[in-house]
């Protein structure tokens, strides 16, 4: 397996350890600092640790783990831990978690003295096969997910399938969900592999190539202004319902699974509106039902949903656009949806 160019930067797929002590000690850094969450220092820091641990001048900082940590507050709490300990402008971050991880420690060293190095290490799928690649950093604020943050490249990001080991099965359908979406829009030949692999625990080869694909559409769009709005198939219902789903649920549900809801709606979606083949709904509706459990979306829900759709910030006029699929493998970008679409799209779901 190849180490992935990035822009500017190189995505390390072997040795990946390794090559980040070596990072760390010819980068000639004043201090380096690793960000974890409580799950990641128990499970990954001692992998990262032994690597490390000659390094003088390494600190730790934690957060709690979970979206709830992925605010301006946390991040308070870490810039002033960098005061204290008198980072200055030479100073590493390593950031060594899931994407509430790498999205936060990428936010705060891209503001911390107008900008530290930092470098993503990330443990989770979902972090591994999106969050980590193409540069989007940021926290959330008043419940609306991501609403403040840069676009900011990571130093490098290091690959290590072995993180997965312990990640629960719930965190891996989480970034599956990813890995199917890079299929649909861009790759059927990888759909149609993913379709029969064993996905308890996605091999590194499988890992690899949905990098590449997040890596390639990334690099063509750096600021989201074209291709890039591919990513955002699944997402337009997805993330509406994410959201619905942290303010409601007790046990809210991954990004992974609504964005796995997210996607069949758009699939119904793409199927009414730019011809989506109906073979071809069904397929994708298929193997989504057979991944993801099933969750309970009333009527009564759809005008929340809606609202939180109206506020996406990908639209544009006021007007809620989505990502569709011409066909597996062929993404189509800008198509607006009416109120009533996206109302019989989650009922397709629902039913
Ligand atoms: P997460 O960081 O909360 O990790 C999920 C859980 O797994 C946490 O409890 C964490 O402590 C635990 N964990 C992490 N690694 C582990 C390991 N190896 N073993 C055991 N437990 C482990 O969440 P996530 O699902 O990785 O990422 C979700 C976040 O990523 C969201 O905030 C989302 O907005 C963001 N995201 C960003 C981008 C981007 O382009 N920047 C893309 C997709 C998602
Ligand atoms: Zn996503």
């Amino acid at each position: 397996m190849n180490n992935i160019q990035s822009d500017n930067y190189i995505v390390y797929f072997n040795d990946s350890i390794t090559e980040l002590a070596k990072f760390v000690k010819q980068g000639n850094y004043s201090r380096a600092f690793i960000l974890t969450d409580e799950h990641t220092t128990e499970h990954c820091l001692p992998i990262v640790k032994e690597q490390l641990d000659e390094l003088d001048n390494f600190d730790l900082i934690e957060v709690n783990a979970g979206e709830e940590s992925k605010t301006i507050d946390f991040c308070i709490g870490i810039w002033k831990t960098l005061i204290d300990f008198g980072a200055d402008r030479k100073a590493l971050l390593i950031n060594l978690g899931g994407g509430v991880i790498t999205d936060m420690g990428g936010f705060v060293a891209s503001t911390y003295k107008r900008g530290i190095d930092f470098v993503q290490v990330p443990t989770t799928l979902l972090s591994q096969v999106d969050a980590s690649v193409g540069g989007k950093t940021g926290v959330d604020m008043d419940a609306v997910k991501n609403i403040i943050g840069t676009f900011t490249q990571p130093k490098a990001v290091f690959m290590y399938g072995g993180f997965l080991q312990t990640l629960p099965a719930r965190q891996i359908l989480s970034g599956l969900a990813e890995m199917l979406k890079h299929g649909l829009i861009v790759d059927k030949t990888y759909w149609d592999q993913l379709k029969i692999s064993d996905l308890t625990l996605p091999s590194d080869e499988l890992v690899h190539r949905s990098v590449q694909i997040k890596n390639e559409v990334v690099i063509a769009d750096p600021h989201e202004k074209g291709i890039r709005k591919a990513l955002n198939f699944g997402h337009t219902v997805g993330h509406a319902v994410e959201t619905w789903s942290l303010m409601n649920d007790t046990d809210p549900l991954s990004h992974g699974e609504a964005i796995a809801i997210g996607m069949i709606c758009e699939a119904w979606l793409s199927n009414k509106k730019i011809g989506l083949p109906d073979s071809e709904l069904l397929e994708i509706t298929e193997v989504l039902i057979h991944l993801y459990p099933r969750y309970k979306i009333d009527e009564g829900t759809f005008p929340t949903l809606l609202e939180h759709m109206q506020k996406d910030k990908k639209n544009q006029n006021g007007q809620i656009n989505c990502t569709l699929l011409k066909h597996i493998g062929k993404y189509s970008i800008d198509n607006i949806c009416t109120e009533d679409e996206l109302c019989d799209s989650l009922r397709y779901y629902a039913d």
